[in-house]
């Protein structure tokens, strides 16, 4: 193995340092790969962090993975059919996907990954016929989901789509359903289809009039060391999961207030903190993205109602992960929630 990189691709670009991407595609340059069986994502020392994917791509001198969203920073290891083992010489550092805010089409609908609300194609036929639909991302035309079902006049039939496809969650973009082959001309969409829609990984956690911060102390690094970016809004403003996943952690700490700690679907830790009352969630509770957790407060160590929102890597909070700054992420999902 000589190289490790990220891979660019239309629906997901990498960073200019070099390093991975989260739900991008890794590549690995070398000599004799093509008896590659496995690729493992070492992240820190020992085997309990390690992630093996199946690679997606094996030739000679050339072998593709998607980078899981379990994968963390460390080195990479290549195992073929016969045991053999070979290891990257450097740590190939892993980061989060990079901020995807498309632009929304007036008038079409929105959805949030992990949301309780999924996109939701619906069609009348007009002959008895086996429709096909697909769900097509617009970045780069590629086919995400198929469906294909019986048909007869006078039943509406609906597909939804739960955020999926090869690979596993799709990335933030425009996608639309359409109808394909003999269904084209026989079949009919409904009034209340989504056909096309606006697909994002977060949404902004205070929903009620707010501001970022007034840089210095309520950004990220601000401060002594400050984790996290604090939000203001009136106290009772209410708070919701930017991003679904399960509760790690829902009580009271004396700096923290009440706080909630959530695990992100997408691998990366959320952080509230200071909400006026207790959690509205428990730990361990498996949350949708957009779920209630509370309100912003003042509660713990705090000067004024703000909450105090921290980002992590994965695997997330005092975990292994790493704090990251927020703020142009929260700028991103006030700019389109
Ligand atoms: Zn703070």
């Amino acid at each position: 193995m000589t190289a490790v990189r990220c891979l660019p691709t239309p629906s997901m670009p990498c960073p200019v340092n070099g390093a991975l991407v989260v739900g991008g595609k890794a590549a690995v340059r070398g000599k004799d790969l093509q008896a590659t069986r496995r690729v493992v994502f070492e992240g820190r020392r020992g085997a309990s962090d390690d992630v093996v994917v199946k690679p997606r791509v094996v030739a000679a001198r050339h072998v593709e993975a998607v980078v899981s969203t379990r994968a963390r920073s460390g080195p990479v290891t290549i195992i073929n059919r016969f045991g053999g083992r070979a290891t990257s010489q450097v740590r190939i550092r892993v980061e989060p996907a990079p901020i995807v805010a498309p632009e929304s089409e007036p008038g079409a609908p929105r959805f949030f990954a992990g949301a309780k609300r999924q996109p939701r194609f619906s069609f009348t036929v007009r002959r008895p016929l086996e429709a096909r639909i697909e769900l097509v991302r617009e970045a780069d035309g590629s086919v995400v989901q198929t469906w294909t079902l019986v048909a007869e006049p006078g039943q509406p039939k609906a597909v939804s789509w739960d955020g999926r496809g090869p690979g596993g969650p799709q990335p933030a973009g425009r996608y639309r359903f359409r109808l394909v082959g003999e269904a084209t001309s026989a079949a009919v969409p409904a009034a209340e289809s989504d056909s096309s829609f606006s697909y994002y990984d977060q949404v902004f956690p205070i929903r009620g009039a707010h501001d970022l911060g007034q840089g210095g102390a309520n950004n990220f690094g601000g401060g002594r060391g400050h984790k996290g970016q604090d939000m203001f809004a009136k106290c009772g403003t209410p708070v919701v999961a930017a991003r679904g996943g399960e509760v790690e952690y829902a009580g009271f700490h004396a700096a923290a207030g009440n706080y909630v700690v959530v695990n992100g679907q997408d691998g990366l830790g959320y952080v509230y903190m200071h909400m006026r009352a207790a959690p509205l969630v428990r730990t361990g509770q498996r949350i949708p993205t957009g779920q209630a957790l509370g309100e912003v407060g003042e509660t713990g160590r705090a000067t004024g109602c703000h909450l105090h929102f921290e980002l992590w890597s994965a695997p997330g909070w005092y975990k292994g992960g790493s704090a990251i700054d927020p703020l142009p992420r929260l700028r991103a999902w006030d700019a389109y929630s």
